[in-house]
């Protein structure tokens, strides 16, 4: 009854051309941790509250960390991680250069000198941005850019595919964002940074299989109409929609017609504006969403987060039935 078990990593696997290991001390651990105690660990993934942006920690059985974004404000993001115990950064993601979602990372930089910078190298631009550039250099992390063949990270044992990158829309910043799926077992988030309609459309042409099934769908741009079309919802087909963002923001995010499009479609969603730092874990066999306090252990966490989402009036329970493609 949780989610969707054990989906195709054999897919993933084989369409991730461009491996590429974040190092090779991290795959020895990946395999010397191939235990039965590690097999039973959980990964944690956490939407954390930084009002209007993205901030997603992902939290690897081994203790790897990964941040994609960073949040408007210069040190909301970082006074979280620390609210955490969070000591250590392996890498960070800039989704892509709006403030939004990079806003908070100079501080993350500093502090925690991750080894790896993931993002773009979009010609869209700003004097804080190139400032964020310059604290990659001084601090000698390194920077990877996506390419237009996917990448395979091994987080310890999350594995996180970069999706291909398409080619630069000069016009439109939130479509060149950067794409990143998670999978551990078979759980897997889907986060697309701010992707509007016409990147969307390249990744579900050109890998649709990266973007296909995936148990929760970080909404694209906050909830916007252009962050969420019914194609991608039919492909993508999550059980569960996560939206990061600030309440009573300008943009009157969520939009009506993305929260109409996931009730229709039987999607039940979390809200950043609603709940505070969502936190999803799973074994790779099942996830769960986990209340504040105490630790939520379920028999169905997908019902209890429809049931959830329902006391708000946003969603209902889902219905395969009526939404799957494949
Ligand atoms: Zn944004």
């Amino acid at each position: 009854m949780i989610g969707k078990p054990l989906r195709r990593l054999a897919v993933v696997a084989a369409l991730a051309v461009g491996l590429w290991s974040i190092s090779a001390p991290v795959q020895a651990q990946l395999f010397s941790d191939r235990s039965r105690s590690a097999a039973r660990s959980m990964v944690r993934i956490e939407v954390l509250d930084v009002g209007q942006g993205d901030s997603i920690l992902i939290r690897s059985p081994e203790g790897k960390t990964a941040l994609v974004d960073a949040g408007p404000t210069r040190d909301g993001a970082l006074n979280v991680l620390k609210g955490k115990g969070i000591t250590s950064i392996d890498m960070v993601v800039v989704s892509h250069h709006h403030s939004d979602h990079y806003g908070g990372m100079e501080p993350i930089l500093r502090t925690f000198k991750p080894k790896y910078f993931v993002a773009t190298g979009s010609s869209h631009t700003t004097k804080s941005y190139l400032k964020l550039l310059e604290v990659v250099t001084s601090e000698g992390l390194t920077a990877v850019q996506p390419s237009s063949k996917p990448r395979k990270v091994e987080l310890g044992s999350v594995e996180i595919t970069i999706l291909p990158q398409p080619p630069e829309n000069v016009k439109e910043e939130n479509d060149n964002s950067i794409g990143l799926r998670v999978q551990y077992g078979g759980f897997s988030m889907l986060l697309t940074g701010d992707s509007e309609d016409d990147e969307r459309r390249w990744w579900l042409a050109h890998c649709p299989d990266l973007v296909g099934d995936c148990s929760i769908l970080k909404l694209a741009h906050h909830g916007s109409r252009n962050g969420t079309d019914a194609r991608w919802l039919e492909l993508v087909a999550p059980d569960l929609a996560v939206a990061s963002l600030g309440s009573g923001n300008s943009f009157g995010h969520p939009h009506s017609e993305t929260i109409a499009l996931l009730r229709q479609y039987r999607v039940p969603l979390l809200r950043t504006d609603e709940r505070g730092t969502i936190t999803l874990v799973s074994n790779g066999a099942t996830w769960n969403y986990v209340t504040s306090t105490p630790l939520a252990r379920r028999r169905s966490p997908r019902d209890d987060a429809v049931a959830a989402t329902r006391d708000d009036g946003t969603s209902r329970r889902p219905s395969r039935s009526s939404s799957r493609t494949r």
